[in-house]
């Protein structure tokens, strides 16, 4: 790919509610190439980081991406350095086709000109998004018909489009058959190839079969981190799981 290769490092991150610590000091660091899932009980602190990191919470301490310090910055402005996130729940627009979402996708990074001028045919990057998501055949059909899979491909489809180069994904196979979960992880391997990927995911056989390495959070904090049999193997993990 044509862009440099940048790692997402999160130092001492905290995000306060009311007094409550939901993000305790969390430090992390995850390279290009790295497939990170982030694990850990309900209230662990996994959305919230996520949510610090894209700019929609407000956080102490540091996160930077490519050298640049994302806190206190906007959300649009985070957004435009290259960072994007999917949600648990699918957001495209049901009436448009796979084409038109991914068309208005790219065209919230395409300059004004090129908007105004006619375009024939796919532009570019929205066939080659199409193509790494699967969605080829399906690109004429409304957004609204596609099964749950193929939606969150979809979404995942109009980060690529936008250039994202850390793409922050909460539970991306939840509610999808074995097949959709295989490809899902086939299509994360790929674009984690040159990408920086943090999967919120509680899936275990998921884990074991796409995770590069895991960071384990509880109470905001984190509890351990390695690769998947590092941190089964890890008493403290045990014991979180099983006191649940
Ligand atoms: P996880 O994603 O690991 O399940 P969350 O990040 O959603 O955990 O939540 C971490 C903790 O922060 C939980 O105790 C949750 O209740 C609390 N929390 C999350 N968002 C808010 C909020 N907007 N206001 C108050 N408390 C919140």
């Amino acid at each position: 790919s044509e862009h440099e290769l940048k790692s997402l490092e999160i130092t001492d991150l905290r995000v306060t509610f009311d007094g409550f610590r939901a993000v305790d000091g969390v430090s992390l660091r995850v390279g290009p190439g790295d497939l990170r899932f982030l694990i850990g009980p309900n209230g662990a602190g996994k959305t919230t980081l996520v949510d610090a990191v894209t700019g929609l919470a407000a956080a102490g301490g540091s996160v930077r991406f490519g050298g640049n310090e994302l806190l206190g910055r906007p959300v649009h402005r985070i957004a435009r350095l290259g960072i994007g996130r999917t949600f648990q729940t699918a957001t495209v627009f049901e009436k448009l086709s796979v084409l038109q979402n991914l068309d208005i996708a790219a065209g919230a990074r395409r300059p004004l000109r090129t908007l105004l001028r006619q375009r024939r045919g796919i532009p570019e990057e929205v066939g080659r998004a199409l193509e790494t998501v699967g969605l080829t055949a399906d690109r004429d059909r409304p957004a609204g018909t596609l099964a749950h899979g193929k939606k969150q491909w979809l979404e995942i489809g109009m980060l690529l489009v936008q250039d994202v180069q850390l793409l922050l994904l909460d539970e991306p196979v939840a509610g999808m058959s074995h097949e959709e979960r295989e490809a899902t992880g086939e299509l994360l391997r790929r674009i984690g190839r040159d990408r920086t990927v943090v999967v919120i995911e509680h899936d275990m056989d998921f884990l074991r079969a796409f995770a590069s390495s895991v960071t384990v959070l509880h109470a905001g904090r984190v509890l351990s981190e390695g690769t998947v049999a590092e941190v089964q193997a890890d008493p403290r993990v045990q014991e979180v799981y099983l006191g649940q």
